[in-house]
């Protein structure tokens, strides 16, 4: 599929509300729709193109990272692929399909179908250090999580037994009840709809099919990423049932603040105390950043406070070449515990300033 830009795919402008998206992508999502045009593999791209898009921009969370990254951003640190789409199109955008084409959820209907279910997806936290975000780190994680149970291989029968056809609903899954004037289907109190009785438990699972477990997964963070962005980790959610696909794991990132430096957008803020002279006189004075010591030229006569600017020595772009700067701001500090000649120097800076009409009443010194 052609990485179009999204916003161009729906042709919406970057500061479209939530609800013109909706629309936009529903217009198009009935222009295209493969139902209405059979063998027509234009406007099938067309709409899986819409579907793409709108997965993205539909949802808040992701609509922000494509906004500050990019289709990069969604993607990484995830898996190989940026395959969310191709399988849960249908499934993620039933309802709003469902009720456009008056099929009262007839895409949403496979949500209740006995076959492969795709996994839940996950979610997890992870603290970094400012510095691991500046440079970028590997980290194992741990997810806990539901599969398969190894044993009976989701089954839930216990190896030689299969599982028995239903009686109830004869296998189907679903019995019909008659509520007043209508008779609808629902799923069988007997098998909960799966057809089947499972007669003898797998002794691992006790016939649930499933089993916990507990998996390190590498995750890497690029280089750049920011408090609350989320990596998506494709397949390392919980697994999915009866052969369906499992579900994906969304790391969410947290920063731990860092008591040298802060960040601002993508600009670096580190806080450096010079001395009196320094500040008066100017200096070169060498720097500990993220990437090893930085050369730093105060001018003369640089106020408390001020903020030096280094270019391009900021913050990475999730996935891109840009960086923002490196900023400095510069805290002249008062010397305390001053030397006999340290006293003395400032002592005849004193008399110096007064000459030159600096202090005002004579008689208000300490010393
Ligand atoms: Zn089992
Ligand atoms: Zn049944």
């Amino acid at each position: 599929m052609a990485k179009k830009d999204y916003y161009q795919v729906l042709g919406c402008s970057r500061t479209a509300s939530a609800e013109e998206i909706k629309k936009a992508y529903r217009k198009l999502a009935l222009q295209h729709h493969p139902d209405r045009n059979r063998d027509n593999p234009e406007a099938e791209e067309r709409f899986k193109e819409a579907s793409e898009a709108y997965s993205v921009l539909g949802n808040s969370e992701k609509r922000q990272v494509y906004d500050q990254y990019g289709i990069e951003g969604l993607r990484a640190g995830g898996g190989s692929d940026f395959g969310f789409f191709s399988d849960s199109i249908f499934s993620d955008f039933g309802d709003i399909l469902g009720d456009m084409f008056g099929f009262g959820g007839g895409f949403a209907g496979g949500r209740q179908r006995r076959g492969p279910r795709k996994g839940s997806d996950l979610g997890l936290e992870v603290t970094l250090t400012l510095e691991e975000t500046f440079l970028g780190i590997e980290r194992e994680i741990e997810v806990e999580r539901e599969r398969n149970c190894d044993a009976c291989d989701g089954s839930g029968s216990a190896p030689g037994h299969d599982a028995e056809t239903c009686r109830k609903c004869g296998g189907s899954g679903s019995v019909r009840v008659s509520q007043g004037f209508f008779s609808m289907a629902t799923a069988c109190p007997s098998c909960s709809g799966r057809g089947k009785v499972i007669t003898h438990a797998c002794a691992k699972c006790r016939g649930l099919g499933r089993q916990r477990e507990s998996k390190k997964i590498k995750v890497s963070f690029p280089a750049g990423i920011d408090e609350g962005n989320r990596l998506r980790v494709a397949g390392e959610g919980e697994g999915g049932r009866q052969g369906g696909a499992p579900g994906d794991l969304y790391v969410v990132v947290r920063v731990k603040p860092d008591p040298r430096f802060q960040r601002h957008g993508q600009d670096l803020l580190l806080q450096l105390p010079i001395s009196f002279s320094q500040a008066a006189l100017g200096d070169l004075v060498s720097a500990e950043t993220f990437e090893g010591a930085e050369k730093i030229k105060i001018p003369a006569g640089t106020q408390n406070g001020h903020i030096l600017k280094i270019k391009n020595k900021g913050f990475r772009q999730v996935n891109r070449w840009s960086r923002g700067d490196l900023l400095v701001q510069v805290q002249v500090v008062t010397p305390r515990n001053l030397t006999r000649q340290e006293s003395e120097l400032f002592r005849q800076l004193r008399e110096i300033e007064a000459g030159k009409g600096q202090h005002a009443v004579e008689g208000d010194r300490v010393n």
